[in-house]
């Protein structure tokens, strides 16, 4: 397995009901095929692509080095959400995605976090003069969930993404006490 430092978030730039009716194999599809038969890449771009449900794909593998931020690929997993046509760098997560995205793309980066260690959590938007994703990742995260669910709303899986992102609060401030800051 290649060494992983950093995971880069970035958008498909599709309209929301991009391919109404097809499934997420199909849409990830259409991506690959943009990717291989316009751009001549080897495979998809990006490593994982979230679709509109909260649905996570895998694009290319993740031991092979992805084709999504130019200078940043080495070292870098790509993920993609889709959606996000239109927007700006400045916009928020949720003017262009929905909350089952943004609590599938925080369990995912949970999940290689879990395999990897600490990443760092970049958007393209970060190093190329582009709107993708379509929001400030940094600000995003420092957020929690975006939906915010009342308790009688969350099922089983928002309830634990929430209380994986608290764990995950609690050793940033066990860290930080540690190491005296
Ligand atoms: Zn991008």
């Amino acid at each position: 397995m290649r060494k992983i430092n950093e995971i880069v978030v970035h958008c498909t730039a599709t309209q929301p009901d991009f391919m109404p009716g097809a499934s997420t194999a199909g849409r990830v599809g259409e991506v690959k095929r943009w990717h291989v038969q316009i751009n001549k890449w080897s495979d998809t771009g990006y490593h994982y692509l979230v679709d509109r449900d909260g649905t996570v794909a895998e694009g290319r593998p993740l031991e092979r080095i992805g084709a999504h931020v130019a200078r940043h690929n080495t070292g870098t997993i790509g993920i993609a959400l889709f959606g996000g046509h239109g927007s700006a760098e400045t916009d928020a997560f949720a003017d262009h995605f929905t909350p089952e995205q943004d609590a599938a793309l925080r369990t995912l980066i949970a999940d290689l976090e879990a395999r990897f260690g600490d990443l760092k959590i970049s958007g393209h938007n970060e190093y190329a003069a582009k709107a993708c994703p379509g929001f400030q990742v940094a600000r995003w995260l420092g957020h929690g969930p975006a939906a915010k669910p009342a308790p009688e709303d969350q099922d089983e899986a928002t309830a634990a993404t929430i209380y994986r992102w608290r764990l995950a609060e609690i050793r940033d401030l066990a860290m930080r006490a540690l190491a005296g800051e």
